[in-house]
């Protein structure tokens, strides 16, 4: 009978555990301006979390076509595999599908227009817009995402 009595408790004790770091996993990252700005470049703060636009261009991560992963730039977030990337000629950087979960999708009526912003899932640094003109035989969808929002971590192989 105590032999049961102490294994139930090891059980729910480590139970509580793996439930208490699944806790910490989740939490969203939230920093105040100013924390932001103390790690963010001007260029980035005003990308990321004041939701400007790169300028469009050949610059950047637009013509980047290497194997491996695309961080989030302000948290270091996983948000997008290299094999989802293709060329949308639209001047940024283009994916037709993200790492499941690591995207938010917000309504945007901005500059006279309905689009759909899309920001990253862990601290809701503005990545970019997402559009339906993306490649039909996959998705059909267009992350268009500033340079300025993304790390590039080239992968081994
Ligand atoms: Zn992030």
């Amino acid at each position: 009978m105590k032999k049961i009595f102490i294994l139930t408790f090891f059980l729910t004790s480590n139970f509580s555990l793996i439930a208490q770091e699944n806790t910490k996993m989740n939490k969203k990252l939230n920093k105040t301006d100013t924390e932001w700005k103390e790690i963010l470049s001007p260029q980035q703060y005003h990308i990321l979390r004041e939701k400007g636009t790169d300028r469009p261009g050949d610059f950047g991560y637009t013509n980047t076509f290497d194997k491996g992963t695309y961080f989030c730039a302000a948290c270091n977030a996983q948000l997008f595999d290299s094999d989802t990337k293709y060329e949308s000629h639209c001047g940024w950087p283009s994916f037709d599908d993200a790492i499941k979960g690591a995207i938010h999708f917000n309504s945007d009526i901005t500059l006279g227009m309905v689009r759909t912003e899309i920001t990253c899932a862990t601290c809701e640094g503005h990545l970019g817009h997402i559009f339906d003109d993306g490649p039909k035989e996959t998705t059909g969808k267009r992350y268009c995402v500033n340079t300025t929002s993304i790390k590039f971590v080239k992968s081994n192989n």
